[in-house]
């Protein structure tokens, strides 16, 4: 067997360990004489794997008893049009939603909600006509234009396909409106440092980045926020119904939750979250520092206080390269270091279960391909 060192921005590279444990337990789980892929999901056995990771969560990310954590479906991208569904489109008080865009992903959230209530742009760092500078910094407090009624204020904390990421919570609680719940899509950070989940009212991720398989999507919501839907919103869609049913209204994802309960357990071996983040931050640093010293070979356009210790996007000076990088790059058995095509080049996607030797792979082959090509 062969194992390259997986920089996929998504579905990511999972730990190790946890799929040698589903490999060993495919087939015959505990002794159940079948996988959970074909157990009941009303039965004993895997209502204890659904208990089991929720309340694995819960320690990981501190989650305050008055949340409700759901397993739910449709990705992130169901949660862009799920969110103003249940929180905005039956507003009592016809309030709009406020959205901060950082990138593609909370612009997309953006344009989704769009399509269901009222919502205005509360700040854009999009550098105006000048597309080639993207999106690279997080908003300074003068940019911000929120409204201190908003049914919700929704942002991305950290930015997938531009590596811009909101590193201090409560630094941003700072600067936002007391009263209006914050909306996160945390779907590429979620679990890789501590978060303050109270200063939050809603947070969510989609599992393939730093969860688990795609096809679960992870939801933790402040209770005050559910039963604000409309009446007419269809069923699988009402947070409050899910929560009211345990995330089982209908059959959940289950092969999917049972590997992120696995994930969460592997969590805990690494010192947790904190663990983690000392980790994550080894990586990031590793991997900036080649970009930084290359004398302007690679080149990373992120604002230095909110670059991603996920996602690290970088281009090289010299375009011509790219395809060489990329095809050297994959003999050398680093995978998925391809640039998202709005904004090309490569970004290496450095997730929770990528080990630092993986990093360190991927900077000792970019120090030798600079050096061979400067
Ligand atoms: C990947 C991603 C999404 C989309 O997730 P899907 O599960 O494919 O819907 C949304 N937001 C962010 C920040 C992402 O990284």
């Amino acid at each position: 067997m062969h194992r390259v060192w997986n920089f996929s921005a998504g579905p990511a590279t999972l730990p190790t360990e946890v799929l040698l444990q589903v490999q060993e337990e495919l087939l015959d789980w505990h002794g159940a004489g079948c996988g959970v892929m074909e157990m009941s999901h009303r039965g004993k056995e895997f209502t204890g794997i659904l208990e089991a990771a929720e309340a694995d969560l819960r320690e990981l990310l501190g989650i305050p008893a008055q949340y409700k954590v759901l397993f739910l479906q449709g990705g992130a991208t169901q949660q862009f049009a799920q969110v103003p569904m249940n929180l905005l489109a039956g507003d009592q008080d016809r309030r709009s939603a406020d959205y901060i865009v950082t990138g593609s992903w909370s612009k997309k959230a953006f344009k989704e909600a769009q399509r269901i209530g009222q919502v205005r742009q509360a700040a854009s760092v999009e550098a105006k006509g000048q597309v080639a500078d993207g999106f690279t910094r997080l908003p300074r407090a003068d940019e911000l234009d929120l409204d201190p009624q908003a049914a919700y204020l929704h942002l991305c904390t950290n930015e997938t396909i531009h590596g811009v990421e909101v590193h201090d919570d409560a630094a941003l609680a700072a600067l936002l409106p007391a009263g209006v719940p914050l909306v996160a899509d945390m779907s590429s950070h979620i679990l890789s440092r501590p978060v303050d989940v109270s200063r939050y009212g809603l947070i969510y991720a989609g599992a393939q980045k730093n969860i688990g398989p795609s096809g679960v999507t992870l939801v933790i919501v402040r209770e005050d926020l559910l039963g604000r839907a409309p009446a007419g919103i269809p069923t699988v869609m009402d947070y409050q119904v899910m929560a009211d049913n345990g995330s089982m209204l209908n059959t959940p994802p289950t092969f999917a939750i049972y590997v992120a309960g696995l994930v969460f357990q592997w969590l805990k071996r690494q010192g947790g979250l904190a663990g983690m983040q000392a980790i994550n931050r080894e990586k990031a640093e590793l991997v900036y520092a080649a970009i930084d010293a290359s004398q302007g070979f690679y080149k990373n356009p992120v604002a230095a206080d909110c670059r991603s210790c996920m996602n690290i996007p970088f281009t090289l000076a010299k375009p011509e390269l790219d395809k060489p990088f990329l095809a050297e790059a994959q003999a050398a058995g680093l995978l998925g270091l391809k640039g998202h095509k709005s904004v090309g080049g490569m970004r290496a996607s450095i997730y929770n279960a990528m080990p630092l030797d993986g990093v360190r792979a991927l900077v000792h082959f970019m120090n030798d391909f600079a050096a061979k090509n400067a």
